[in-house]
């Protein structure tokens, strides 16, 4: 993938093609911020756009410069055998072992062979053994002649702070609902309506919206469209309480705390849209337009400020969740809250 084609994060694909085209590319950069948002697909970007031997440039109004996608080089780094574009990801049990740093140490010690600059991508950098993390820090402070890192991470704070602080460190921010979908339709075949359907729940995150792939999102949005409806009807306590159980058990299992903050995520997607309906919107601007026939039939009761309330209720609820408050605790308190 190429700096233009990078979904979101503008400005920051912006400053990296300045800086690639003036040669001034910091020697040691962190990309920081959640995961699956794109930061290992800009780290490789941004090297194939240093080391493409026919440089596009102005490729668009914003990008000083970009590789052209065709070349020799960039189809070895396409490839994964460009021998000065070194790409190291965690292995199968999610760590970075300290003989890969010393292989790559050891390749680092020469010039670079075929590219203009060696560029060493570390991927998830907090997996690295924090001995290996140890062994890296010369390097990071002063790489070796004609060599970058570029390192990513969701968090930083597992980092060694000897080598947080030897980077530079870029933040990238949540992706938008339309930018994820717009992700899961170019890159991962996913339908127009499965992407308008798992954006929104995804928190941000191309990622996590492919981990929703394995959920039942229609089983999920039938519990959070049921406590909306029982709520709307000013349900005494015990019925409220029951409708919760369906959020925190589905059938015989407990969901998991990933299940029920889509749920909630759900939920709150639905409360926008009674908002919107109530605004007199229109139903294309919908999040959920599968349900648009069960949500005009909500709007009623969730007129004035209470879709408001309760969106706030339910989004207290999921910051509980994520300070590991548990399921059915959490699921109970929104049942009699919204
Ligand atoms: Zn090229």
């Amino acid at each position: 993938m190429l700096l233009r084609d990078i979904i979101g994060h503008r400005r920051l694909t912006t400053l990296l093609a300045r800086a690639i085209e003036r040669e001034s590319l910091p020697p040691t950069l962190l990309l920081a911020g959640p995961p699956g948002v794109g930061k290992w697909a800009v780290a490789r970007a941004s090297a194939q756009a240093v080391n493409c031997t026919e440089p596009v440039r102005s490729p668009n109004d914003r990008l000083a410069i970009d590789a052209c996608g065709k070349c020799r080089a960039c189809d070895r780094i396409a490839r994964g055998v460009h021998v000065d574009v070194i790409a190291i990801e965690p292995d199968e049990r999610a760590s970075i072992k300290i003989d890969v740093i010393r292989e790559m140490l050891g390749r680092t010690s020469y010039r670079p062979f075929e590219g203009k600059r060696r560029m060493v991508l570390i991927r998830e950098a907090d997996t690295v053994e924090p001995a290996a993390q140890n062994s890296l820090l010369k390097s990071l402070e002063e790489p070796p002649p004609g060599t970058s890192f570029i390192l990513t991470t969701a968090v930083p704070g597992a980092l060694l702070p000897t080598v947080r602080s030897r980077c530079m460190r870029l933040r990238f921010g949540r992706l938008t609902s339309s930018e994820v979908a717009a992700a899961l339709v170019r890159d991962h075949d996913q339908s127009e309506s499965e992407a308008r359907d798992a954006a929104p729940l995804a928190d941000g995150s191309i990622g996590q919206a492919l981990a929703l792939g394995n959920n039942d999102l229609t089983a999920l949005r039938e519990a959070a469209m049921r406590l909306l409806q029982q709520t709307a009807g000013r349900a005494d306590t015990p019925t409220r309480l029951q409708a919760a159980s369906a959020l925190y058990s589905g059938g015989k299992k407990e969901r998991s705390r990933e299940d029920l903050a889509v749920v909630l995520r759900l939920m709150a997607s639905m409360l926008r849209d009674l908002e919107a309906i109530n605004a007199g919107a229109d139903r294309a601007v919908l999040a959920n337009p599968v349900i648009a026939g069960d949500l005009e039939s909500l709007a009623r009761a969730f007129t004035g400020d209470r879709a408001r309330d309760a969106f706030g209720a339910v989004d207290r609820a999921l910051t509980a969740l994520e300070r590991n408050a548990g399921t059915k605790v959490v699921a109970e308190w929104l049942a009699v809250q919204v």
